[in-house]
Protein backbone atom coordinates (compact mmCIF):
# COMPACT_ATOMS: atom_id res chain seq x y z
CA UNK A 1 0.00 0.00 0.00
CA UNK A 2 1.89 3.35 -1.30
CA UNK A 3 0.12 5.72 1.50
CA UNK A 4 0.68 3.81 5.01
CA UNK A 5 0.32 5.36 8.54
CA UNK A 6 2.85 4.05 10.83
CA UNK A 7 3.77 4.65 13.83
CA UNK A 8 7.61 5.08 14.45
CA UNK A 9 7.86 4.94 17.60
CA UNK A 10 6.43 1.29 18.11
CA UNK A 11 6.00 0.20 14.04
CA UNK A 12 1.96 -0.60 14.61
CA UNK A 13 0.27 0.05 11.18
CA UNK A 14 -2.03 2.53 11.75
CA UNK A 15 -3.93 3.02 8.70
CA UNK A 16 -3.64 2.21 4.96
CA UNK A 17 -5.06 4.23 1.92
CA UNK A 18 -5.49 3.21 -2.07
CA UNK A 19 -4.04 5.89 -4.33
CA UNK A 20 -6.13 7.73 -6.18
CA UNK A 21 -6.91 5.65 -9.91
CA UNK A 22 -6.97 7.61 -13.19
CA UNK A 23 -10.50 8.61 -13.35
CA UNK A 24 -10.84 10.35 -9.48
CA UNK A 25 -7.67 12.43 -10.24
CA UNK A 26 -9.18 13.47 -13.70
CA UNK A 27 -12.50 14.69 -11.76
CA UNK A 28 -10.29 16.63 -9.49
CA UNK A 29 -8.28 18.54 -11.94
CA UNK A 30 -11.55 19.69 -13.61
CA UNK A 31 -12.89 21.08 -10.34
CA UNK A 32 -9.68 22.27 -8.84
CA UNK A 33 -9.89 24.13 -12.93
CA UNK A 34 -13.39 25.24 -12.07
CA UNK A 35 -12.73 26.96 -8.82
CA UNK A 36 -10.01 28.71 -10.17
CA UNK A 37 -12.15 30.74 -12.46
CA UNK A 38 -13.82 31.98 -9.83
CA UNK A 39 -11.58 32.34 -7.34
CA UNK A 40 -9.31 34.80 -9.13
CA UNK A 41 -12.28 37.26 -9.10
CA UNK A 42 -12.42 37.71 -5.57
CA UNK A 43 -11.05 40.21 -3.51
CA UNK A 44 -8.23 39.96 -1.05
CA UNK A 45 -10.86 40.29 1.94
CA UNK A 46 -12.74 37.33 0.37
CA UNK A 47 -9.80 35.23 0.17
CA UNK A 48 -8.58 36.42 3.54
CA UNK A 49 -11.97 34.89 5.11
CA UNK A 50 -11.50 31.69 4.10
CA UNK A 51 -7.44 31.95 4.77
CA UNK A 52 -7.86 32.92 8.40
CA UNK A 53 -11.12 30.34 9.11
CA UNK A 54 -8.39 27.56 8.34
CA UNK A 55 -6.10 29.24 10.47
CA UNK A 56 -8.65 29.31 13.70
CA UNK A 57 -9.94 25.68 13.21
CA UNK A 58 -5.97 24.33 13.57
CA UNK A 59 -5.87 26.48 16.68
CA UNK A 60 -8.52 25.33 17.91
CA UNK A 61 -8.13 21.36 16.82
CA UNK A 62 -4.36 22.02 17.65
CA UNK A 63 -4.38 19.14 19.97
CA UNK A 64 -5.39 16.61 17.79
CA UNK A 65 -3.61 17.48 14.87
CA UNK A 66 -0.49 17.65 16.68
CA UNK A 67 -1.10 14.23 18.16
CA UNK A 68 -1.71 13.04 14.46
CA UNK A 69 1.64 14.29 13.46
CA UNK A 70 3.37 12.44 16.41
CA UNK A 71 1.76 9.18 15.88
CA UNK A 72 2.38 9.35 12.44
CA UNK A 73 6.36 10.42 11.83
CA UNK A 74 7.38 10.30 15.41
CA UNK A 75 7.62 14.56 16.01
CA UNK A 76 7.95 15.13 19.68
CA UNK A 77 4.28 16.34 20.88
CA UNK A 78 5.74 19.72 22.01
CA UNK A 79 7.30 20.28 18.88
CA UNK A 80 4.09 18.83 17.19
CA UNK A 81 2.68 21.70 18.80
CA UNK A 82 4.16 24.18 17.55
CA UNK A 83 4.34 23.65 14.60
CA UNK A 84 0.90 23.68 14.46
CA UNK A 85 0.54 26.58 15.78
CA UNK A 86 3.21 28.58 13.58
CA UNK A 87 1.35 26.98 10.55
CA UNK A 88 -1.58 29.09 11.72
CA UNK A 89 0.41 31.90 12.16
CA UNK A 90 1.44 31.49 8.58
CA UNK A 91 -1.82 31.22 7.04
CA UNK A 92 -2.86 34.60 9.08
CA UNK A 93 -0.04 36.35 7.72
CA UNK A 94 -1.03 35.93 4.29
CA UNK A 95 -4.44 36.82 5.21
CA UNK A 96 -3.69 40.09 6.73
CA UNK A 97 -0.82 40.81 3.97
CA UNK A 98 -1.35 39.61 0.70
CA UNK A 99 -3.12 42.66 -1.04
CA UNK A 100 -0.62 44.95 0.39
CA UNK A 101 2.58 42.42 -0.96
CA UNK A 102 0.66 41.90 -4.93
CA UNK A 103 -0.90 45.66 -4.87
CA UNK A 104 0.38 47.48 -7.83
CA UNK A 105 3.88 48.80 -8.23
CA UNK A 106 4.48 52.19 -10.04
CA UNK A 107 7.09 52.56 -12.45
CA UNK A 108 9.16 55.46 -13.52
CA UNK A 109 9.58 55.32 -17.90
CA UNK A 110 11.20 57.97 -19.15
CA UNK A 111 7.98 58.86 -20.96
CA UNK A 112 4.80 58.35 -19.65
CA UNK A 113 3.57 56.39 -17.00
CA UNK A 114 3.39 52.56 -16.17
CA UNK A 115 2.93 50.16 -13.43
CA UNK A 116 3.06 46.36 -12.38
CA UNK A 117 0.41 44.38 -11.49
CA UNK A 118 0.14 41.11 -10.23
CA UNK A 119 -2.83 38.49 -10.87
CA UNK A 120 -2.94 34.38 -10.26
CA UNK A 121 -1.82 32.03 -12.97
CA UNK A 122 -4.12 28.94 -12.09
CA UNK A 123 -3.51 25.72 -10.28
CA UNK A 124 -0.25 25.28 -8.51
CA UNK A 125 1.00 21.65 -7.60
CA UNK A 126 2.36 21.38 -4.63
CA UNK A 127 4.97 18.25 -3.61
CA UNK A 128 5.70 18.00 -0.05
CA UNK A 129 7.83 16.27 2.55
CA UNK A 130 7.03 14.52 5.80
CA UNK A 131 9.11 16.40 7.79
CA UNK A 132 7.43 19.35 8.38
CA UNK A 133 3.43 17.89 7.94
CA UNK A 134 1.31 20.90 8.44
CA UNK A 135 3.64 23.81 8.07
CA UNK A 136 5.14 22.43 4.37
CA UNK A 137 1.44 22.97 3.33
CA UNK A 138 0.97 26.08 5.28
CA UNK A 139 3.77 27.78 3.65
CA UNK A 140 2.14 27.12 -0.46
CA UNK A 141 -1.03 27.38 1.00
CA UNK A 142 -0.80 30.64 2.69
CA UNK A 143 0.65 32.52 0.02
CA UNK A 144 -1.03 30.95 -3.17
CA UNK A 145 -4.18 30.78 -2.55
CA UNK A 146 -4.49 34.33 -0.93
CA UNK A 147 -2.30 35.50 -4.55
CA UNK A 148 -5.61 33.85 -5.91
CA UNK A 149 -4.24 30.51 -7.10
CA UNK A 150 -5.88 27.17 -6.03
CA UNK A 151 -3.41 24.31 -4.90
CA UNK A 152 -3.33 20.43 -5.40
CA UNK A 153 -0.62 19.03 -3.30
CA UNK A 154 1.46 15.77 -3.44
CA UNK A 155 1.87 14.81 0.30
CA UNK A 156 4.90 12.19 1.34
CA UNK A 157 3.58 8.87 1.22
CA UNK A 158 4.08 8.47 5.04
CA UNK A 159 1.64 10.88 6.43
CA UNK A 160 -1.52 10.45 4.66
CA UNK A 161 -3.52 11.22 8.01
CA UNK A 162 -1.83 14.64 7.97
CA UNK A 163 -2.54 15.04 4.40
CA UNK A 164 -6.43 14.34 5.21
CA UNK A 165 -6.87 16.59 7.99
CA UNK A 166 -5.23 19.79 6.51
CA UNK A 167 -7.39 19.42 3.56
CA UNK A 168 -10.40 18.47 6.07
CA UNK A 169 -9.39 22.26 7.73
CA UNK A 170 -9.84 24.03 4.50
CA UNK A 171 -13.74 22.06 3.76
CA UNK A 172 -14.36 23.67 7.23
CA UNK A 173 -13.36 26.64 6.61
CA UNK A 174 -16.25 27.46 3.86
CA UNK A 175 -13.64 27.04 1.10
CA UNK A 176 -15.12 26.43 -2.15
CA UNK A 177 -14.88 22.85 -3.72
CA UNK A 178 -11.20 22.46 -5.59
CA UNK A 179 -9.91 25.33 -3.84
CA UNK A 180 -7.21 23.52 -1.55
CA UNK A 181 -7.08 19.73 -2.95
CA UNK A 182 -5.36 16.45 -1.20
CA UNK A 183 -3.71 14.01 -3.73
CA UNK A 184 -2.95 10.33 -3.34
CA UNK A 185 -1.17 9.64 -6.03
CA UNK A 186 1.97 7.57 -7.44
CA UNK A 187 5.08 9.70 -8.92
CA UNK A 188 3.77 8.75 -12.63
CA UNK A 189 0.51 10.40 -11.67
CA UNK A 190 2.57 13.55 -9.82
CA UNK A 191 4.31 13.38 -13.84
CA UNK A 192 0.79 14.08 -15.72
CA UNK A 193 -0.67 16.00 -13.12
CA UNK A 194 2.67 18.19 -13.86
CA UNK A 195 1.87 17.60 -17.60
CA UNK A 196 -1.38 18.64 -17.41
CA UNK A 197 -2.34 22.42 -19.19
CA UNK A 198 -4.37 23.24 -16.10
CA UNK A 199 -1.54 23.06 -13.89
CA UNK A 200 0.38 25.96 -13.89
CA UNK A 201 3.00 26.49 -11.49
CA UNK A 202 4.87 23.08 -9.37
CA UNK A 203 6.25 23.74 -6.27
CA UNK A 204 8.67 21.03 -4.36
CA UNK A 205 9.88 20.61 -1.25
CA UNK A 206 12.11 17.65 -1.19
CA UNK A 207 15.65 15.54 -1.72
CA UNK A 208 17.96 16.41 -4.15
CA UNK A 209 16.57 13.40 -6.30
CA UNK A 210 12.85 14.51 -6.45
CA UNK A 211 14.22 18.01 -7.33
CA UNK A 212 15.79 16.90 -10.27
CA UNK A 213 12.94 14.83 -11.60
CA UNK A 214 10.29 17.32 -10.68
CA UNK A 215 12.12 20.62 -11.89
CA UNK A 216 12.57 19.03 -15.11
CA UNK A 217 9.27 17.93 -15.77
CA UNK A 218 7.86 21.12 -15.27
CA UNK A 219 10.62 22.81 -17.51
CA UNK A 220 9.62 20.35 -20.12
CA UNK A 221 6.43 21.88 -19.72
CA UNK A 222 7.66 25.31 -19.81
CA UNK A 223 5.94 26.13 -16.50
CA UNK A 224 7.66 27.55 -13.37
CA UNK A 225 8.81 26.45 -10.65
CA UNK A 226 9.87 26.45 -6.67
CA UNK A 227 12.64 23.87 -5.07
CA UNK A 228 13.22 23.65 -1.51
CA UNK A 229 15.63 20.79 -1.33
CA UNK A 230 17.88 19.59 0.90
CA UNK A 231 21.25 21.81 2.74
CA UNK A 232 24.28 20.75 4.72
CA UNK A 233 24.46 23.97 6.64
CA UNK A 234 27.43 24.88 8.37
CA UNK A 235 27.69 26.37 12.24
CA UNK A 236 30.39 28.07 12.52
CA UNK A 237 32.19 28.72 15.91
CA UNK A 238 34.69 31.60 15.85
CA UNK A 239 37.14 31.45 18.81
CA UNK A 240 35.32 34.49 20.75
CA UNK A 241 31.62 32.60 20.85
CA UNK A 242 30.47 32.14 24.02
CA UNK A 243 30.25 28.37 24.25
CA UNK A 244 27.31 28.87 26.99
CA UNK A 245 25.31 30.48 24.43
CA UNK A 246 26.64 28.48 21.34
CA UNK A 247 26.13 24.82 23.07
CA UNK A 248 22.64 24.41 23.83
CA UNK A 249 21.75 26.17 19.96
CA UNK A 250 24.02 23.32 18.65
CA UNK A 251 22.27 20.77 20.08
CA UNK A 252 18.86 22.40 19.13
CA UNK A 253 20.24 22.72 15.22
CA UNK A 254 21.05 19.33 15.59
CA UNK A 255 18.10 17.59 17.29
CA UNK A 256 15.33 19.71 16.89
CA UNK A 257 13.14 17.07 15.12
CA UNK A 258 15.41 14.41 15.45
CA UNK A 259 17.84 16.10 13.08
CA UNK A 260 15.33 15.95 10.17
CA UNK A 261 15.04 19.23 9.16
CA UNK A 262 16.39 21.15 6.00
CA UNK A 263 17.79 23.80 7.24
CA UNK A 264 19.47 21.51 10.65
CA UNK A 265 23.32 22.48 11.73
CA UNK A 266 24.86 19.37 10.03
CA UNK A 267 28.37 20.61 9.44
CA UNK A 268 29.99 22.05 12.94
CA UNK A 269 32.72 23.84 12.16
CA UNK A 270 34.61 25.66 14.85
CA UNK A 271 37.82 27.35 15.24
CA UNK A 272 41.12 25.85 17.13
CA UNK A 273 41.18 27.34 20.14
CA UNK A 274 37.65 26.62 20.79
CA UNK A 275 37.53 23.08 19.25
CA UNK A 276 38.27 20.73 21.82
CA UNK A 277 35.83 22.27 24.51
CA UNK A 278 33.10 22.54 21.99
CA UNK A 279 33.71 18.70 21.39
CA UNK A 280 32.86 18.12 24.28
CA UNK A 281 30.36 19.90 25.60
CA UNK A 282 28.75 19.08 22.61
CA UNK A 283 29.20 15.58 23.21
CA UNK A 284 28.03 15.74 26.79
CA UNK A 285 24.38 17.20 26.29
CA UNK A 286 23.53 14.59 23.61
CA UNK A 287 24.63 12.43 25.55
CA UNK A 288 21.94 12.80 28.06
CA UNK A 289 19.14 13.20 25.44
CA UNK A 290 16.77 10.37 26.29
CA UNK A 291 15.13 8.05 24.16
CA UNK A 292 10.94 7.32 24.67
CA UNK A 293 7.49 7.92 23.17
CA UNK A 294 7.51 11.09 21.47
CA UNK A 295 3.92 11.65 23.22
CA UNK A 296 5.11 11.79 26.49
CA UNK A 297 6.56 15.33 27.34
CA UNK A 298 9.69 13.37 29.29
CA UNK A 299 11.07 12.29 25.83
CA UNK A 300 13.88 14.30 24.41
CA UNK A 301 15.08 11.94 21.86
CA UNK A 302 12.02 10.61 19.24
CA UNK A 303 12.16 8.30 16.53
CA UNK A 304 13.04 8.81 12.98
CA UNK A 305 10.42 8.85 10.68
CA UNK A 306 10.27 5.26 9.30
CA UNK A 307 12.51 2.25 9.17
CA UNK A 308 14.19 2.94 5.67
CA UNK A 309 15.19 6.41 7.18
CA UNK A 310 16.47 4.94 9.64
CA UNK A 311 18.42 1.74 8.15
CA UNK A 312 19.77 4.67 5.57
CA UNK A 313 21.27 7.04 7.75
CA UNK A 314 22.79 3.57 9.86
CA UNK A 315 24.06 2.86 5.95
CA UNK A 316 25.53 6.35 5.61
CA UNK A 317 27.21 6.35 9.27
CA UNK A 318 28.60 3.28 7.97
CA UNK A 319 29.89 3.75 5.01
CA UNK A 320 31.30 7.34 6.58
CA UNK A 321 33.35 5.21 9.00
CA UNK A 322 34.97 2.80 6.62
CA UNK A 323 36.13 5.27 4.55
CA UNK A 324 38.30 6.71 7.57
CA UNK A 325 35.30 9.06 9.63
CA UNK A 326 36.42 8.85 13.38
CA UNK A 327 32.73 7.96 15.39
CA UNK A 328 33.38 10.01 18.29
CA UNK A 329 30.38 8.79 20.03
CA UNK A 330 26.73 7.09 18.80
CA UNK A 331 26.60 5.64 14.94
CA UNK A 332 23.88 2.21 16.19
CA UNK A 333 20.54 1.83 16.46
CA UNK A 334 19.16 1.85 20.10
CA UNK A 335 17.92 -1.35 21.63
CA UNK A 336 14.09 -0.73 22.04
CA UNK A 337 10.95 -0.99 19.79
CA UNK A 338 11.09 1.59 17.10
CA UNK A 339 13.17 3.82 14.73
CA UNK A 340 16.02 5.32 17.13
CA UNK A 341 19.11 5.94 16.60
CA UNK A 342 21.87 7.33 19.11
CA UNK A 343 22.63 10.69 18.55
CA UNK A 344 25.97 10.81 16.52
CA UNK A 345 28.90 12.29 16.14
CA UNK A 346 31.96 12.40 13.16
CA UNK A 347 35.40 13.94 13.04
CA UNK A 348 38.11 13.88 10.85
CA UNK A 349 35.32 13.16 7.59
CA UNK A 350 37.95 13.91 5.50
CA UNK A 351 37.07 15.78 1.40
CA UNK A 352 37.64 12.62 -0.04
CA UNK A 353 35.47 10.77 2.38
CA UNK A 354 31.50 10.84 -0.06
CA UNK A 355 29.72 11.72 3.57
CA UNK A 356 31.70 15.11 3.20
CA UNK A 357 29.18 15.90 0.68
CA UNK A 358 26.42 14.09 2.01
CA UNK A 359 23.06 15.03 3.67
CA UNK A 360 22.70 13.44 7.40
CA UNK A 361 18.99 13.78 7.75
CA UNK A 362 18.94 12.38 11.21
CA UNK A 363 20.54 13.19 14.94
CA UNK A 364 24.21 12.77 13.57
CA UNK A 365 26.58 15.84 13.37
CA UNK A 366 29.89 15.93 11.36
CA UNK A 367 32.65 18.50 13.38
CA UNK A 368 35.39 19.78 11.42
CA UNK A 369 38.05 21.57 13.59
CA UNK A 370 39.69 24.61 11.31
CA UNK A 371 42.40 26.84 12.02
CA UNK A 372 40.89 30.18 11.44
CA UNK A 373 37.70 32.16 10.38
CA UNK A 374 38.95 32.19 6.62
CA UNK A 375 39.61 28.13 6.46
CA UNK A 376 35.96 28.19 8.28
CA UNK A 377 34.46 30.06 5.21
CA UNK A 378 36.60 27.99 2.90
CA UNK A 379 35.03 24.90 4.24
CA UNK A 380 31.46 26.03 4.98
CA UNK A 381 31.45 26.91 0.97
CA UNK A 382 33.14 23.65 0.17
CA UNK A 383 29.28 21.99 -0.29
CA UNK A 384 26.79 21.18 -2.81
CA UNK A 385 24.32 22.66 -0.54
CA UNK A 386 23.83 26.10 -0.09
CA UNK A 387 20.62 26.44 2.21
CA UNK A 388 21.63 27.85 5.34
CA UNK A 389 23.96 28.37 8.23
CA UNK A 390 24.96 30.31 11.13
CA UNK A 391 28.01 31.90 12.61
CA UNK A 392 28.62 32.07 16.36
CA UNK A 393 30.57 34.63 17.74
CA UNK A 394 30.51 37.67 20.70
CA UNK A 395 30.97 40.32 17.83
CA UNK A 396 27.99 40.74 15.92
CA UNK A 397 29.73 42.96 13.20
CA UNK A 398 32.37 40.47 12.49
CA UNK A 399 29.42 37.85 12.41
CA UNK A 400 27.48 39.68 9.86
CA UNK A 401 30.90 40.05 7.69
CA UNK A 402 31.39 36.09 7.80
CA UNK A 403 27.63 35.71 6.97
CA UNK A 404 28.28 38.00 3.93
CA UNK A 405 31.10 35.47 2.49
CA UNK A 406 29.08 32.25 3.01
CA UNK A 407 27.05 30.84 0.40
CA UNK A 408 23.85 30.29 0.78
CA UNK A 409 20.55 31.86 0.70
CA UNK A 410 20.04 32.34 4.18
CA UNK A 411 22.40 33.00 6.80
CA UNK A 412 21.97 33.58 10.93
CA UNK A 413 24.59 35.41 13.54
CA UNK A 414 24.36 33.86 16.37
CA UNK A 415 21.06 31.78 16.47
CA UNK A 416 20.46 28.74 13.94
CA UNK A 417 19.00 28.33 10.49
CA UNK A 418 14.93 28.69 11.51
CA UNK A 419 12.10 30.16 9.97
CA UNK A 420 9.92 32.99 10.31
CA UNK A 421 6.46 33.93 8.32
CA UNK A 422 7.49 37.45 7.72
CA UNK A 423 11.51 35.95 6.32
CA UNK A 424 11.74 34.57 2.91
CA UNK A 425 13.03 30.90 3.23
CA UNK A 426 14.91 29.25 0.45
CA UNK A 427 18.71 27.85 -0.57
CA UNK A 428 20.94 28.45 -3.49
CA UNK A 429 23.01 25.33 -5.26
CA UNK A 430 21.91 22.13 -5.20
CA UNK A 431 19.10 23.29 -2.26
CA UNK A 432 17.18 24.49 -5.24
CA UNK A 433 15.99 27.96 -6.05
CA UNK A 434 12.50 30.48 -5.54
CA UNK A 435 11.93 31.41 -2.43
CA UNK A 436 8.49 30.61 0.30
CA UNK A 437 7.60 32.62 2.98
CA UNK A 438 7.85 36.95 3.07
CA UNK A 439 6.94 38.51 0.60
CA UNK A 440 9.15 36.94 -1.78
CA UNK A 441 6.98 33.87 -1.19
CA UNK A 442 4.12 35.51 -2.13
CA UNK A 443 5.46 36.66 -5.94
CA UNK A 444 6.62 33.17 -7.15
CA UNK A 445 3.36 32.19 -8.92
CA UNK A 446 1.63 34.94 -9.87
CA UNK A 447 1.79 37.28 -13.26
CA UNK A 448 3.91 40.39 -13.29
CA UNK A 449 2.46 42.61 -15.80
CA UNK A 450 3.28 45.31 -17.19
CA UNK A 451 0.89 48.34 -17.85
CA UNK A 452 1.93 51.53 -20.07
CA UNK A 453 0.07 54.28 -20.33
CA UNK A 454 1.21 57.11 -22.39
CA UNK A 455 -0.39 60.06 -24.39
CA UNK A 456 2.08 59.90 -27.27
CA UNK A 457 1.57 60.22 -31.06
CA UNK A 458 1.81 57.33 -33.20
CA UNK A 459 4.93 56.78 -35.33
CA UNK A 460 3.84 58.15 -38.49
P1 LIG B 1 11.66 13.09 -0.86
O1 LIG B 1 11.87 11.62 -0.85
O2 LIG B 1 12.21 13.86 -1.98
O3 LIG B 1 10.08 13.28 -0.79
C1 LIG B 1 9.49 14.57 -0.76
C2 LIG B 1 8.19 14.52 -1.52
O4 LIG B 1 8.48 14.31 -2.90
C3 LIG B 1 7.28 13.36 -1.12
O5 LIG B 1 5.94 13.77 -1.25
C4 LIG B 1 7.61 12.30 -2.16
O6 LIG B 1 6.58 11.39 -2.35
C5 LIG B 1 7.78 13.17 -3.37
N1 LIG B 1 8.58 12.61 -4.44
C6 LIG B 1 9.84 12.13 -4.38
N2 LIG B 1 10.27 11.78 -5.62
C7 LIG B 1 9.25 12.05 -6.46
C8 LIG B 1 9.06 11.90 -7.86
N3 LIG B 1 10.02 11.43 -8.65
N4 LIG B 1 7.88 12.29 -8.39
C9 LIG B 1 6.90 12.79 -7.61
N5 LIG B 1 7.01 12.95 -6.28
C10 LIG B 1 8.17 12.58 -5.72
O7 LIG B 1 12.21 13.77 0.43
P2 LIG B 1 11.94 13.33 1.92
O8 LIG B 1 12.90 12.27 2.26
O9 LIG B 1 10.51 13.06 2.16
O10 LIG B 1 12.26 14.71 2.67
C11 LIG B 1 13.50 14.99 3.10
C12 LIG B 1 14.23 15.90 2.13
O11 LIG B 1 13.51 17.11 1.95
C13 LIG B 1 15.57 16.28 2.69
O12 LIG B 1 16.54 16.32 1.69
C14 LIG B 1 15.31 17.68 3.22
O13 LIG B 1 16.47 18.46 3.37
C15 LIG B 1 14.35 18.22 2.22
N6 LIG B 1 13.58 19.36 2.77
C16 LIG B 1 13.82 20.61 2.29
C17 LIG B 1 13.15 21.71 2.84
C18 LIG B 1 13.40 23.11 2.33
O14 LIG B 1 12.59 23.96 2.61
N7 LIG B 1 14.48 23.37 1.62
C19 LIG B 1 12.24 21.51 3.87
C20 LIG B 1 12.02 20.23 4.34
C21 LIG B 1 12.71 19.14 3.77
P3 LIG B 1 6.66 9.88 -1.74
O15 LIG B 1 6.66 10.02 -0.28
O16 LIG B 1 5.43 9.25 -2.29
O17 LIG B 1 7.92 9.28 -2.30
Amino acid sequence: MAYSSINPSDGTILKTFEELTDRELETKLAVAATCFAAWRLKTYAERGVIVARAAALMREQAEALARTMTLEMGKRISEARGEVGFSADILDYYARNAERFLAPQKLHPAIGEAHMESSPIGVIFGVEPWNFPYYQLARVAGPHLMAGNVLMVKHAACVPQCAIAFEALWTEAGAPPGLYTNLLISHEQSDTVIDDPRIKGVALTGSVPAGRSIAARAGRNLKPSSMELGGSDAFIVLEDADLDHTVPWAVWGRMYNAGQTCCAAKRFIVVEPLADAFLERFGAALRVLKAGDPLDEATTLGPLSSEPALLQLLDQVGRAVSEGARLVMGGRRIDRPGCYMEPTILTGVEPTNPAFRDEFFGPVAMVFRVKDEDAAIALANDSDFGLGGSVFTRDIARGKRVASRVETGMMFVNNISWSDAELPFGGIKDSGFGRELGDMGIQEFVNKKLVRYTDVSAPA
